[in-house]
């Protein structure tokens, strides 16, 4: 039988236990604090953006939403991390991305404040990440790991094979699981667009990782038997559905779900995974930042 990881229970069980760290740093005089910011008219960047105030709400975290206009001049979102960076009941600032063609990304991933910076992406979180001595993990790579964890999937000496080389997800996973920890030391191979022999390569994976932005891309036959398939994609395809689109993930599901050992579903797989810690990095943050020892699940 095919084991189905339910990214559902085990998000709510992070929450419920960073609700008690949340306790803890009240009772300390500390409401951790995030803020959001979001210059975009993308949809689905609003409905990111919206979904993780309203996570905030729930679990007793301050949401601070920002909302620039997408057609504003870069230097408005400059001068408006600077001023989060300054604020100290500011704890975590997140800038949602795809950012607007003239602003420069990488001036904003490298202009937040480090101990802010609750998605790990700012070079210095992202070098002490390859280092071992990570402070962020960045959300969606982290989440992958806590749902292994959660289901007791082996990674030491585990075949990780993960098929994308993104900033955001494949190459920070890809170091994650092969560090020197327990839930890491899995033998990790990194397949992207260029990779020859991609099924080949997938087919030997005891843990294989779908991170391509490819919907149903992955088909049984690139799945070998017994193997624990962790499907990150989200991906909107036209349908004859009320919004017109539906999310299918980067797994053709239906034809891997016979081979595998343990799959994750989309939705509810890893996305409500990532959520969940992008809380747990804000609660760490706020701990970090006021000398408040809080104990994260
Ligand atoms: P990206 O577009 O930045 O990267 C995709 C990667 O896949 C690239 O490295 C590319 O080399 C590789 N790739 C593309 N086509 C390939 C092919 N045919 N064979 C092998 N490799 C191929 O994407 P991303 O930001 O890493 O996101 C990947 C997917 O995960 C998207 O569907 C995205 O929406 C989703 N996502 C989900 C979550 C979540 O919380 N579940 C979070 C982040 C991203």
């Amino acid at each position: 039988m095919t084991e189905v990881i339910d990214g559902n229970a085990v998000a709510a069980d992070i929450r419920e236990s960073l609700t008690e760290s949340i306790e803890t740093l009240e009772s300390e005089g500390v409401t951790p604090g995030l803020a959001t910011v979001l210059m975009s008219d993308d949809p689905a960047s609003e409905t990111y953006v919206s979904m993780k105030q309203r996570d905030c709400e729930e679990v007793g975290i301050d949401g601070i939403h920002v909302e620039i206009d997408s057609d504003a001049p870069a230097e408005e979102l400059y001068e408006t991390i600077d001023d989060l960076n300054a604020d100290p009941a500011v704890h975590g600032i997140l800038v949602q991305m795809p950012l607007p063609d003239h602003v420069d990304e990488r001036r904003v991933l490298r202009s937040v404040d480090p101990v802010k910076d609750v998605d790990g992406f700012h070079p210095e979180n992202v070098g002490r990440l390859v280092a071992g001595d990570d402070r962020y993990r960045p959300c969606t790579p982290h989440g992958v790991q806590k749902l292994l964890e959660a289901y007791d999937i082996e990674t030491e000496g585990a075949n990780a094979v993960i098929v994308g080389r993104s900033n955001i997800v494949g190459k920070p996973l890809a170091n994650l699981l092969l560090q020197k920890a327990d839930d890491g030391n899995a033998t990790v191979t990194v397949c992207h667009s260029r990779t020859e022999d991609l099924a080949e390569k997938t087919r030997a994976a005891d843990i294989l990782v779908a991170a391509a932005g490819r919907p149903e891309f992955i088909g049984g036959e690139m799945v070998g038997e017994g193997a624990t398939v962790v499907d990150v994609g989200i991906n909107r395809v036209d349908a004859d559905t009320e919004k017109g689109y539906e999310l299918v993930g980067d797994v053709d599901y239906d034809s891997v779900e016979a081979t595998a050992g343990a799959i994750t579903p989309v939705p509810g797989g890893v996305g409500p995974m990532t959520r969940a810690m992008l809380l747990y990095n804000t609660v760490k943050a706020a701990g970090l930042q006021t000398d408040v020892d809080v104990e994260l699940p």
